[in-house]
């Protein structure tokens, strides 16, 4: 065979007898010519039972369907791709082409196996998940009882007491905001997302987040627009709770960064196949030099940290996954001192498949 022949040792073992990766050859008319001992242990299979098969028949092997149906017929070019062959096993998928005269006469199937990485990425993810539970139920305990104390039930409070327990109060609300972040970004990382989809209008939903920050935008004395398009806006299908939530945490950046008297305008621009909102503010901005880190987990700019100690620096990464989980776009504009618009936009069709794949990663 061309492969083992030029790369044999003396004891008849080819190179890719050594490699930790599985591998696969395949020859120009797509029909199997290696498959090394990794690739035998990965698929449960020796390389004499499948040798001289094409990439289809090998779908009838229980074990290849799923790289079968990466791969198609054609062996289509994937770089890093995930499939499961069973429970404990994930292998990261890699095909090379190797050339000759501008034609393939050889594909190669290199297979990566990453399941430790996985299952350990997903013990993690449990954890969050479940240590965010368990402080639910005592971070909700101790607002119920602040508010019946700042509600007066247990009899009035003088000037210093209710301001102790307003901060109590605060501080408690920040720790319910950081909860429910991790648990959105754990279920984010665990690849399910999305739920119930529905036909719905982005309109309505915007207004729905914004009236909630009616009374902190007068306090504020921001001065608010929001001009929605002529046009007819068709309904989308959203999940409409998530996509409230991706809303509400760019709104919020922008209600929480623009100083008072400030600006914030919403645009909703009807374009050939997509809605896109702009939600524009005369803020803080965003410091040039950490704009590439702005959809990161955890990031906060330095000209935010020294007057907001509230923000989990999850927002625009848990809004960004719910507007890509949606086949959207998200992106923006800054200038430290001047303002920032974040732009997102959403497909206009009836169906998609929404939700998330590795790509979110
Ligand atoms: P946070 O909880 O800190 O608001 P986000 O993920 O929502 O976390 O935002 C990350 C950071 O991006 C913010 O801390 C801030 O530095 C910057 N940022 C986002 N939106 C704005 C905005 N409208 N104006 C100024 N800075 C912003």
């Amino acid at each position: 065979m061309f492969w083992q022949n030029k790369n044999q040792n003396e004891n008849g073992l080819s190179l890719a007898d050594y490699l930790a990766d599985g591998l696969l050859v395949f020859d120009s008319k797509n029909k199997i010519v290696l498959v090394n001992p990794q690739a035998e242990a990965f698929f449960e299979v020796e390389e004499e039972k499948i040798l001289g098969k094409s990439i289809l028949e090998l779908g009838r092997f229980p074990n290849f369907r799923e790289l079968v149906s990466l791969l198609g017929g054609g062996i289509r070019e994937v770089f890093r791709k995930e499939i499961q062959i069973r429970e404990n096993l994930i292998l990261e998928v890699t095909t090379v082409s190797v050339m000759r005269n501008h034609t393939r006469v050889k594909t190669l199937v290199i297979l990566h196996d990453v399941s430790r990485e996985k299952l350990t990425q997903k013990a993690k993810t449990e954890f969050v998940t479940l240590a965010a539970h368990q402080l639910r139920t005592p971070t909700s305990a101790v607002k119920w009882s602040l508010e019946m104390l700042l509600g007066g039930d247990l009899g009035e409070l003088n000037s210093e007491q209710r301001k102790v327990l307003e901060k109590a109060h605060k501080s408690n609300d920040r720790a319910i905001k950081l909860i429910n972040d991790l648990l959105n970004v754990a279920e984010i990382e665990e690849g399910r997302y999305l739920s119930a989809l529905s036909l719905s209008g982005i309109e309505g939903l915007i207004t729905s987040v914004v009236k909630d920050y009616k009374e902190k935008m007068e306090r504020k004395k921001i001065n608010f627009e929001f001009i929605k398009t002529k046009d007819h806006l068709p309904q989308i299908m959203l999940d409409e709770e998530k996509m409230k939530i991706a809303v509400r945490n760019i709104f919020d950046n922008a209600v929480r960064y623009t100083p008072t008297g400030g600006k914030i305008s919403i645009f909703i621009i009807k374009r050939e196949k997509e809605i896109e909102v702009q939600i524009k503010d005369t803020g803080l901005g965003i410091p040039e030099d950490q704009q590439d880190k702005v959809f990161t987990k955890f990031f906060r700019g330095s000209n935010i940290t020294k007057i907001d100690t509230e923000g989990t620096g999850l927002g625009l990464y848990i809004a960004k996954n719910i507007i890509e989980a949606h086949d959207g776009i998200i992106w923006f504009e800054s200038k430290e001192g001047k303002g920032t618009t974040f732009y997102f936009t959403l497909p206009v069709r009836k169906r998609f498949g929404g939700y998330l794949t590795e790509k979110f990663y």
